[in-house]
This record gives C-alpha cells, sequence and structure tokens, in this order.
C-alpha cells in the first residue's frame, strides 16, 4: 500500500477496507505556537490507519529535529526525537464500552469526532511527550553562575558559589549564632 501525503487529519470515509498509511515530509507547523521549542530540520510523521467498525486503529512514527533551551544554562541545544506510537480512537459520542474498559498495553485510547483523525495532532502530542521535562544541553551541564551569570560550561567566574541550602551553609549559619556570651 503506497504512502500518501495527506493533510493533517484524515477523514475516516477515506480509509480503506485494507487500511490507509499516510507520509508526512514535514510537519514542523505543527510545533509553530511553541515558543520554547523550535523545529530544526523537518517534522517526518508516518501513520497507518485501520478501521475496525467506528473505531480506528493509527500505528506511527514521528522524527524531529528540535531547538530546545537548556534549563540551567539557557543555551539553545539540539535533541532528536524519534518515536512509535499507537491510538486507538472512538467516536467521541460513544459511552465507554465495557471492551475498551480494558487498557490494551502501550495503546492510547483516544476519542474523534467521528469524522476526522486528528493525526497532526497525534504526532505533536507524541512529540511533546517525548521532551524531557528538565531540558538540558548534557547531563553535567554546569548552568550559569547566579551571581555574576557566566556561563560556567564556558568559563569560571571568581564568585563564591553558597547554596543556602547545603549542610555546609547550615553549619556556617550555626556557627554565627552560637557566638559565646
Ligand atoms: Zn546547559
Ligand atoms: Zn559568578
Amino acid at each position: 500500500m503506497p504512502a500518501r501525503l495527506m493533510k493533517p487529519h484524515i477523514l475516516v470515509e477515506d480509509i480503506p477496507p485494507e487500511g490507509l498509511s499516510v507520509h508526512y515530509d514535514d510537519l514542523s507547523g505543527i510545533l509553530k505556537d511553541m515558543e520554547d521549542i523550535k523545529t530544526s530540520g523537518p517534522v517526518v510523521g508516518t501513520a497507518s490507519l485501520t478501521r475496525m467498525g467506528d473505531q480506528v486503529y493509527l500505528a506511527g512514527n514521528v522524527e524531529a529535529r528540535l531547538t530546545l533551551s537548556c534549563d540551567r544554562c539557557l543555551e539553545d541545544f539540539f535533541a532528536e526525537i524519534s518515536t512509535s506510537f499507537t491510538y486507538l480512537f472512538a467516536p467521541a459520542s460513544v459511552e465507554e464500552p465495557a471492551e475498551r474498559a480494558m487498557r490494551i498495553e502501550d495503546v492510547e485510547l483516544a476519542q474523534y469526532d467521528g469524522i476526522h483523525i486528528p493525526t497532526a495532532h497525534v504526532f505533536r502530542e507524541q512529540i511533546l511527550l517525548n521532551i524531557p521535562e528538565r531540558k538540558l544541553c548534557s547531563d553535567t551541564c554546569k548552568g550559569i553562575c547566579p551571581n555574576c551569570g557566566a556561563n560556567l560550561n564556558r568559563e569560571t567566574c571568581t564568585c563564591t558559589h553558597k547554596d543556602p541550602d547545603s549542610a555546609f551553609a547550615v553549619l556556617e549559619s550555626l556557627k554565627k549564632t552560637s557566638v559565646p556570651h
């Protein structure tokens, strides 16, 4: 079944009985509204859709190269996202049927309007799910000096770094308060 270039959503009535494969060469527009996420290359998505009665099974993958900003040093860095996923869409009008209460491993259960499968939304959701909550340019990123703003990955500064919560700082303050009288 040849891959076809399609719009960012699929009309369920266009899915033939043997299923439908779709391929998107560049979906970078789906992240346009995200202020802290920039794409630095095409966002490529593929999906195959199969109808099962009024439910639609979607198996796909998405690959993206993003420019993110490091939470510690605030510098931009590249992150590659490559992920596979499966969804089972049921019409929103259907009450939870008993068989769907049984969660299928690794299948996202979702609802659709009974007409369109929002493929672009699926790709977007999967990219966002795969961006780590704590975005770091490297696990060993030293961050920026809170005092002078120097990027400590590139330079050292002469500020003394005192973490107010560190055991050392607590000892220091104890020493100060226990001056003999
Ligand atoms: Zn960093
Ligand atoms: Zn400093």
